[in-house]
């Protein structure tokens, strides 16, 4: 496959920094809703804070890629005394719990870096953690060329096909279009 020269956009997470504020979670939320900036939901947001005030863990978690399936094994790992499940560190959106989907559909998100036009200087979570806990970062790297992505429309009716079926969403969609 031919490799291509493209701006690479990257948040580092430092934890350590992390104080469990949410407020990356509120403004993910309010860039993202529709008309923009118009409600603020953190269940909506495409970062989620996994927080366990008892063992004192707030760790930051980026919405990756949707999947049909959960995974089979659950692991958990001890990091600074600290126990988490691999399902902490996870970013899929998958049908074992209810992180990273829209709360009213049940659609899958992801983040998108907050692409925009003009382009933002900052994606809204780094620019509004208090504590340095997001790094954002632009690099030029050499990589495969990939296969176009699937859109945010696409990735949804994907997750409603793996749901509720081919034929009834297809039902469903020339029902609403002659609406
Ligand atoms: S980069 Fe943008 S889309 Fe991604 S989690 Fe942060 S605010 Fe949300
Ligand atoms: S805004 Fe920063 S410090 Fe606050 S919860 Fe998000 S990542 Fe942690």
């Amino acid at each position: 496959m031919a490799k291509v020269k493209k701006l690479g956009k990257h948040i580092t997470i430092n934890a350590n920094n992390c104080i469990g504020c949410r407020a990356c979670e509120m403004a993910c939320s309010a860039f993202h809703a529709k008309p923009r900036y118009s409600s603020i939901n953190p269940k909506r947001a495409r970062i989620q804070i996994v927080r366990d005030l008892l063992k004192n863990i707030y760790l930051p978690v980026f919405a990756g890629q949707y999947t049909a399936a959960e995974c089979a094994g659950r692991t958990s790992y001890i990091l600074d005394g600290k126990e988490y499940s691999n399902c902490d560190f996870c970013r899929a959106s998958c049908p074992s719990r209810d992180l990273f989907k829209e709360p009213d559909s049940g659609l899958p998100l992801k983040c998108d870096m907050c692409e925009d036009t003009p382009a933002l200087a900052l994606p809204k979570c780094v620019e509004w953690c208090p504590n340095d806990a997001l790094i954002y970062e632009e690099r030029e790297e050499e990589i495969e060329e990939e296969a176009p992505q699937l859109g945010e429309v696409q990735i949804s009716v994907a997750a409603m096909i793996a749901k509720y079926g081919r034929q009834e969403v297809l039902e469903t969609i020339a029902r609403v279009a002659q609406r």
